[in-house]
């Protein structure tokens, strides 16, 4: 069975000082067999592969912009995340889709400018509650899948995270057999898409993932890991979900 990917989330939180949790994740690691990741906000990721240099715990970024360089005030693009140590790069997060209106087609150019970059993208999809109730939850993903997937990613390592809108930081999680159903739908829409390729790709579950729900999560058919928000920011919590994993 391939080993599970864990990636923490930060979003806009840390200073400095939380480096010391990062540390603590790579300290408490133990014996896990999961891939593990941490990304923190991008004034932390160079300090922050820094402090794991050494350690398995892969870093990344949150988001990046698509284009190398340029006058493009405030964003960072994927060199310059990989310049600065990550390893890995969210793409798609449904903060980033709701608050500044990314589409599945610059999503996908952000895709290709990770792979440029020699970054592996975690490219997250999720219905909102609105669309669930409506009965609309696997068109919206797989036509998100669909949408936000460059060809380029066939032969490349990339993992998807299925993140329902209405269970990112609400305490909300869908059952086993929702969760399920998703990621089954997401794989047969990866293998439409990509081809052989598709197959591979682990498809993370993201949404109020904790300590007391991790190994359930985790153990569900197609669930090839974990995109941890709210419970990624303290070392126990996190490596308490990486106990189920
Ligand atoms: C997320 O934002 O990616 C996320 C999964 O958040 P939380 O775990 O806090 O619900």
């Amino acid at each position: 069975m391939a080993a599970k990917l864990v990636v923490g989330n930060w979003k806009m939180n840390g200073l400095g000082a939380a480096l010391d949790e990062a540390r603590a994740v790579a300290s408490g690691l133990g014996a896990t067999s999961a891939r593990v990741g941490l990304c923190p906000p991008a004034t932390l990721v160079e300090r922050m592969a820094r402090a794991l240099a050494g350690t398995p715990v892969l870093v990344g970024g949150q988001d990046c912009r698509a284009e190398v360089s340029g006058a493009f005030t405030g964003d960072v693009s994927a060199e310059m995340l990989a310049d600065a140590g990550a390893a890995l790069v969210i793409l798609g997060h449904s903060e980033r889709r709701a608050g500044y209106g990314e589409t599945d087609a610059l999503v996908a150019a952000k895709v290709e400018a990770a792979l440029r970059a020699g970054l592996e993208p975690i490219v997250c999809v999720g219905e909102t509650l609105a669309e669930r109730e409506a009965g609309r939850a696997l068109a919206v993903v797989t036509g998100q899948v669909r949408g936000s997937l460059p060809a380029a990613l066939a032969g490349r390592a990339f993992s998807l995270a299925y993140e329902p809108v209405w269970a990112i930081g609400t305490g909300l999680t869908p059952t086993i057999a929702q969760i399920e159903e998703v990621h089954a739908a997401v794989r047969a829409e990866l293998v439409s898409v990509l081809g052989p390729a598709g197959a591979r790709a682990p498809i993370l579950y993201g949404g109020s993932v904790k300590p007391s729900n991790a190994a359930e999560i985790l153990s569900a058919a197609e669930v090839g890991g974990a995109l941890v928000g709210g419970a990624s920011l303290k070392a126990q919590d996190f490596l308490g979900i990486l106990a189920g994993a």
